[in-house]
């Protein structure tokens, strides 16, 4: 799979309605203010713009990139993020905290709040989807039904496979109709029974 460049856009700001009123008023040491970041990804085209996932993070003053390749870097892996482009992002909240906490209109302060929004532009990315997931069905496993076989239903259309039809079976031995699995696939990276990541695009560290 070619790396995927052009397809993360980010915006860093500071939004202090992310902090709730403990976290305003806790007794933290304004001399190493600590950090929350809150990362929110988008995935995004033209027309649309929709959450995928968040997640909060706490970074303390003396250790902002190891807590950042802590606590960021499964999370833009489970992205499908580069790894060029993690570490330009998290120079870039570094960076951006380090303003903050240098700032001297904020001195005092012993919480900075971060946002982290991630576009993931749907448009490049289905591509790459696409890809990976035509490599896989390929390898997957394939039997096509015969008259004394029996199969429990597809758990995608929820017909049971008759006689002449394909199924594919997918890594976590769950199978369906190798038609309706491409169409999931355009869609989906999990298995519908259990959830199996098996796409690796998608795939959380
Ligand atoms: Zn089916
Ligand atoms: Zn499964």
């Amino acid at each position: 799979m070619p790396p995927i460049v052009d397809h993360y856009h980010w915006d860093i700001h500071s939004d202090y309605t992310i902090l709730t009123p403990s976290q305003l008023s806790s007794g933290g040491d304004p001399d190493k203010p600590d950090f929350l970041v809150q990362f929110r990804a988008y995935r995004s085209n033209t027309t649309s713009r929709h959450l995928v996932t968040s997640k909060i993070a706490i970074l303390r003053f003396d250790s902002i990139i190891t807590d950042l390749n802590n606590s960021a870097s499964p999370f833009f892996r489970y992205l499908g993020m580069p790894e060029e482009r993690q570490v330009n992002l998290v120079d870039e909240i570094s960076f951006f905290a380090d303003g903050l906490a240098m700032d001297i209109s904020n001195a005092g302060e012993t919480m900075f709040p971060i946002v982290v929004s991630i576009d993931i532009s749907d448009d490049a990315y289905v591509d790459d989807f696409q890809e990976e997931a035509a490599e896989l069905i390929k390898e997957l496993e394939k039997v096509v039904v015969n008259e004394e076989d029996y199969y429990e239903q597809c758990p995608i259309c929820l017909d049971r496979p008759s006689t002449g039809e394909e199924i594919t079976y997918m890594p976590c031995s769950h199978f369906c109709h190798s038609n309706c699995l491409l169409k999931w696939f355009q869609k989906n990276a999990s298995c519908p029974l259990c959830r199996f990541q098996c796409l690796t695009i998608f795939s959380q560290i």
